[in-house]
């Protein structure tokens, strides 16, 4: 075999318009062919044709009903030999009833995984399935399973990392509640199987999650355990193949949780388990109450989660700080800052003056925050109740209005939650931090946010879909990539074929100077502008385009490529601009006696960050905006992805309760619709879907063949085999290792094969 082996790709159509249409449309309907029949609610059923007259069909459905159906609503179901396979690119049918009815099937057998042509699909069981522990683990270093798995992904992408010398990265994507953090500790657990050895840090890197989960993690109404920011973990190893250690990189941490909840979420676990968990002695040290007397903690409705022990879960907190080293004293201030949290956000204020200032409540909330703190109760009562502003050359103090007093209380609580999970990842790191073993390679995983759609979106959920449409972005240029050098490292004479995908989408978010982020951080920039006006300017120049609505009262919509989300613009350019004001770090940096001591590092930076800028005269600290921010570590974490070898995970949430068994088509389907899994699994199929290696092949079919001689090898077999039945050449590729097999030609050998 030298030189191309196969044949030229399909004519001059594009291979992804080819199969991006819905390709058994338009398939002769023959009679007893297994069918899907679409029923009036949109979900199909299976049957089989009795007769068939063109327009309609006579259909015997699976209760033994006879039903008239339109041939338009009709899909060809698959053979049952490819039914239930663990890779969806070997269904000849690829339509949506099949690939549901696979994975249906196979998660009614607690198989939650399955590949879709290169990417792993896992649909979350919401229960504990027999799929891990140390058995399964061994069973996977021994290849004595091959099945879809995670470990196998990691088993695949640690021995590349040893064999090839290169990188690797899992990309671990899907909805709210699919199951990506999970997904994560299952990785970690077996490459701390396979990396072990390494004194003791590989435990540590999976205690890790303990911690960032306590401070990351809420219940929302999709997941009772929501990561409310996005993580990549590098895990380092050695010349010796052991984990040498680790580093976090975290991205964007939802900050307005910790002071406003919506009805049936909670802020932070933190602050539960600190509450029912803390013992007697440091509980009177931090003048702690329960959780119901927060007002951070309380306005939602929402203080407990079914089977969670708060009060057990601050327990293995401890365990995991002191694991990786926090000493006590530090973490004592680090629950002393949660616990002024609580009391900041009690704090009320009177209204004096015509309803437009406000006296700030000298109560135990103050007394209790300040004393937390370790600053005084005036300067505190100060902070937020004044500011100070520049009039020409001379400096006045104004006092504030209600709303710029709750702002203000708020944004100092955001501010000491923000830089205490700054100073834990810091801390983490330090923990984890790679000695001079290392021989430079690493296994990252990332558990980045994904889609979020909710009835009330903001400027939190414009950043986590800008990173989902990133992300996305990213997840179809490289299975296109990857599919076609599949085809040219088996040798065959390949015709590159260029993929249309949400380039559009990410660039009205990216491009300079007329996108989403640009414009903001133009009008972030102007002291008069508001809320209005970005939507209103966001309007006058999107809206001839495809993607973008402006609606009304300062509302816009953008067509995602997982849905149109509308956005409400109010507080968007203040989210975005981030202000700190002077008086709070001022106050902040006179008592940082009391915080741990790289927490105040911490504050000095955000000190030395610039002078004050113009935004309403006020004294504030100067900054990259968020959304620029967010968008660099964006295209820093594209690149490093880039750099490395990766593997797809993508998660599936198959119902919105949280309850075990329940596999619902239509919540399903949409999933795998918007994150275009269907797509990828037709261009993985290339037009040439049905893969199997030489050996394989013969294997199976070599007895077709009557005699065959000893000494044939496998590629010559089956070339004998499919010229004596007479598949034309059209119909299939021959690469090195495999045969690829047009769709359904397969069906003709295995028709052959039952009737020997
Ligand atoms: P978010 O984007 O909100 O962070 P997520 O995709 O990270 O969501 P997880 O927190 O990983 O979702 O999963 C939600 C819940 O589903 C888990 O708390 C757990 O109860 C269950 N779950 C997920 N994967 C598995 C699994 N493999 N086995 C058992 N339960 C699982
Ligand atoms: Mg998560």
């Amino acid at each position: 075999c030298n030189g191309k082996l196969g044949h030229v790709a399909p004519g001059s159509v594009s291979r992804f318009e080819e199969f991006a249409a819905d390709d058994d449309k338009g398939r002769p309907m023959k009679k007893k062919l297994h069918v899907w029949c679409r029923r009036h609610d949109d979900l199909w059923e299976s049957g089989q044709i009795k007769s068939n007259s063109g327009d309609k069909a006579l259909v015997l459905l699976s209760d033994g009903s006879v039903l008239t159906v339109p041939t338009q609503d009709l899909l060809p179901a698959n053979p049952q030999i490819l039914d239930k396979v663990d890779d969806l690119a070997q269904l000849s049918y690829l339509n949506e009833p099949s690939v549901l009815h696979n994975l249906q099937y196979r998660y009614s057998q607690d198989n939650i995984y399955s590949k879709a042509g290169p990417v792993l699909l896992s649909v979350n069981p919401f229960k504990n399935v027999q799929l891990y522990g140390d058995d399964i683990v061994t069973a996977y270093r021994k290849k004595l399973l091959d099945s879809p798995h995670v470990y196998a992904i990691v088993d695949t992408a640690y021995n590349a990392m040893i064999a090839d010398e290169v990188n690797q990265s899992i990309i671990i994507s899907g909805e709210s509640g699919a199951g990506k953090t999970e997904t994560a500790k299952i990785a970690m657990q077996y490459l701390e199987a396979l990396g072990g050895g390494g004194g003791g840090i590989e435990t540590k890197v999976v205690q890790t999650s303990c911690i960032l989960e306590a401070f990351g993690n809420a219940k929302t109404v999709r997941n009772n355990n929501s990561s409310r920011f996005g993580k990549l973990i590098e895990i380092n190893f050695n010349a010796a193949g052991k984990i040498g250690g680790a580093k976090i990189q975290t991205f964007l941490l939802e900050k307005s949780r910790v002071v406003q909840l919506s009805q049936g979420e909670r802020s932070y676990h933190i602050f539960y388990q600190l509450c029912s968990g803390v013992p007697s002695g440091l509980r009177g040290r931090l003048r702690l109450r329960s959780a119901s007397e927060y007002h951070y903690l309380n306005q939602s409705e929402c203080l407990q989660i079914p089977n969670i022990d708060d009060a057990q879960k601050f327990h293995n907190l401890m365990g995991a700080l002191d694991s990786i080293r926090i000493c006590k004293e530090d973490q004592e201030h680090a629950f002393e800052m949660l616990a002024a949290v609580l009391w900041l956000g009690n704090i009320s204020f009177l209204v004096t003056d015509n309803q437009k200032h406000i006296e700030v409540v000298s109560d135990e909330a103050v007394t209790n925050a300040a004393g937390l703190m370790g600053c005084s109760e005036q300067d505190l009562i100060l902070t937020m109740s004044t500011r100070r502003v520049r009039a020409g050359k001379d400096e006045v103090t104004k006092s504030l209005t209600l709303d710029q007093a709750i702002d203000t209380r708020d944004a100092l609580a955001m501010f000491i939650y923000v830089s205490l999970f700054d100073w834990l990842v810091e801390q983490i790191n330090l923990s984890l931090s790679t000695g001079k073993d290392n021989m430079g390679r690493s296994v990252s995983i990332l558990d980045m946010y994904g889609f979020e759609s909710l009835k009330k979106n903001s400027f939190e959920q414009f950043c986590i879909n800008y990173a989902d449409e990133r992300l996305q972005h990213h997840f179809n240029q490289h299975l296109v990539k990857l599919e076609q050098e599949e085809y040219e490292l088996d040798g065959i004479d390949w015709k590159r074929v260029d993929f249309e995908d949400n380039q559009d989408c990410v660039d009205l978010f990216e491009k300079t100077p007329i996108g989403f982020i640009s414009i903001l951080d133009e009008l972030s920039n102007l002291p008069k502008a508001t809320d209005l006006t970005f939507a209103a300017k966001l309007k006058h120049h999107f809206s001839t385009n495809r993607g973008f609505k402006g609606e009304i009262g300062g509302t816009f919509s953008i067509r995602h490529h997982a849905g149109e989300v509308l956005y409400e613009t109010g507080k968007f350019l203040e989210k975005n601009r981030d202000p700190i004001h002077s008086e709070i770090i001022e106050l902040l940096s006179s008592c940082t006696g009391r915080l741990p001591q790289s927490f105040a590092a911490l504050l000095e930076q955000s000190k030395n960050l610039g002078g004050a800028s113009a935004q309403s005269g006020m004294s504030v600290c100067k900054k990259q905006s968020v959304a620029t921010k967010f968008k660099g570590q964006l295209f820093k974490l594209i690149q490093h992805l880039e750099s490395t070898k990766q593997h797809f995970i993508r998660c599936i949430r198959p119902n919105n309760k949280q309850i075990p068994g329940a596999f619902e088509k239509d919540i399903a389907l949409a999933q795998l619709r918007c994150c275009g899994i269907l797509q990828v699994v037709r261009i993985s199929k290339s037009g040439y879907p049905v893969r199997m290696t030489h050996q394989e092949f013969t294997r199976r079919y070599v007895s077709l063949l009557g005699e065959t001689k000893d000494c044939q090898d496998p590629l010559s077999l089956s070339i004998a085999i499919l010229q004596k039945f007479g598949i034309v050449p059209e119909m299939y590729l021959v690469g090195y290792t495999k045969l690829y097999f047009r769709k359904s030609q397969i069906d003709v050998l295995e028709d052959v094969r039952k009737q020997v």
